[in-house]
């Protein structure tokens, strides 16, 4: 089996316990898979970049002593590839402009189409993608099969906004199709983006992802752990303490205290997705 797997935070800010779990899964899921290790920095959104995450980011996967199995990649760099796939996308007519106002959109979970039919420019608008009124399934590793409608769950969604910003479910696709990726383990808050992700790949005609959701750290608010929960950030001094509470979060047996390279190596040697806590919540409290 091939396997080319992606470690993707959005520097939005510190990285946190929650994150590392991440980390660490994606990482011993892909190594025990004799497969490769990909990170990417997914900073389209510049306006919610929180300054000197970046450099956290790169402090923790150098404290930990990950290794990546290419070089690091920043999405803000990366801007005229998803260009492109937008115009591909205009092309096939998968797409159109909007111009409603989020005024205009008010409390509305999901969008009615009503700029679908209009054709307007797409110059200073946001673009949407069309979405069918079809059942989009994927089973998931951990979480099993899962369905959703995303013309009665969403609607048409936003793949660039109206002051350029490139949404995220755009980002993901496209990079995860010319990075190669063929396996999604990430955390189960991403869950409800699944769907978007595999209909905007299949319209691009983009090979079929295999997708992991793992349980999510929470506080003691029973929130999860996130910079706007005040999740603490990663102590890079305690790398292999953390490193250890976070393989026995993912319900794997215990690994001696060391340097972190040897820990790493010994938790991909034991990694067992079976053991992993079933749910999309970790049942212990963290900070
Ligand atoms: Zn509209």
């Amino acid at each position: 089996m091939s396997y080319i797997g992606r470690f993707a935070p959005s520097p939005t800010g510190p990285l946190h316990f929650g994150s590392l779990l991440t980390a660490v899964a994606s990482y011993c899921d892909a190594k025990t898979n004799h497969g490769k290790w990909l990170v990417r920095i997914e900073d389209t959104d510049i306006p919610r970049i929180y300054p000197h995450s970046e450099a956290h980011i790169l402090s923790c996967i150098d404290a930990f002593q990950f290794e990546p199995d290419a070089e690091i990649i920043f999405q803000k760099d990366r801007l005229d590839l998803y260009e492109q796939v937008l115009e591909q996308l205009k092309q096939i007519q998968a797409v159109y402009a909007c111009q409603c106002t989020r005024k205009m959109l008010g409390s509305n979970h999901i969008y009615a189409g009503t700029c679908r039919d209009l054709h307007l420019d797409f110059n200073q608008q946001a673009i949407r993608l069309k979405v069918a009124d079809q059942l989009i399934c994927f089973d998931d590793r951990l979480q099993g099969q899962q369905c959703s409608n995303l013309h009665h769950e969403l609607g048409d969604f936003v793949l660039k906004r109206r002051d350029g910003i490139i949404s995220y479910q755009l980002a993901v696709v496209v990079d995860d199709y010319l990075q190669g990726i063929t396996h999604v383990v990430r955390g189960a808050d991403l869950l409800d983006n699944t769907a978007r992700q595999i209909w905007l790949g299949s319209l691009l005609n983009y090979p079929t992802l295999s997708y992991m959701h793992l349980p999510l750290a929470m506080n003691d608010q029973g929130q999860k752990l996130s910079k706007q929960n005040m999740a603490q950030a990663l102590d890079t001094s305690k790398a292999p303490e953390l490193l250890q509470q976070a393989i026995l979060a993912l319900g794997q047996p215990n690994i001696e205290l060391d340097q972190p390279r040897i820990m790493l190596k010994q938790a991909v040697q034991q990694w067992n997705i079976a053991l992993i806590p079933k749910g999309i919540h970790l049942a212990g409290i963290y900070l």
